[in-house]
């Protein structure tokens, strides 16, 4: 699948649309969800062309990759998920459920979240 630089997430990142930001650095944004799931439910997008982690561990290069994984992990403990616990989640393609085509990892958190899949 290739990029659509018309997804929202691309607009997001290139401020034609707002977003309720968490951080930003020269790799990633994070920002809460629109309809959130969870008492905290964030997500985190890295700044680059990419349509899902399938895409982004074949193709991404290594800073990229590192600067966003670090991101992720900062975000949860600025949010102050880490001790109470939390779960980390990316929807990949159709069977994923992925409904915005560029990558995005979720951060759900504020409450004990229950199983880890709806059937
Ligand atoms: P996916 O199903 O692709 O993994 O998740 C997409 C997520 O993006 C959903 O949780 C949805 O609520 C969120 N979302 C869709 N459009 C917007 C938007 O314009 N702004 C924000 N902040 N979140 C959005």
């Amino acid at each position: 699948m290739s990029y659509d630089p018309n997804n929202i997430f691309a607009k997001i990142l290139r401020g034609e649309i707002p977003c309720d930001k968490v951080y930003e650095d020269e790799f990633s944004l994070a920002f809460h969800d629109i309809n959130p799931q969870a008492p905290v439910h964030v997500l985190v997008i890295p700044k680059g062309d990419y349509v899902s982690m399938d895409d982004f561990t074949s193709s991404a290069p290594a800073a990229l990759i590192a600067g966003y994984m670090r991101a992720v992990g900062h975000v949860a403990r600025e949010l102050e998920l880490v001790t109470p616990g939390y779960r980390m989640l990316a929807n990949i393609g159709a069977n994923g459920g992925q409904e915005v085509p560029h990558l995005h990892i979720h951060l759900f958190g504020g409450k004990k979240l229950g199983p880890m899949l709806s059937r």
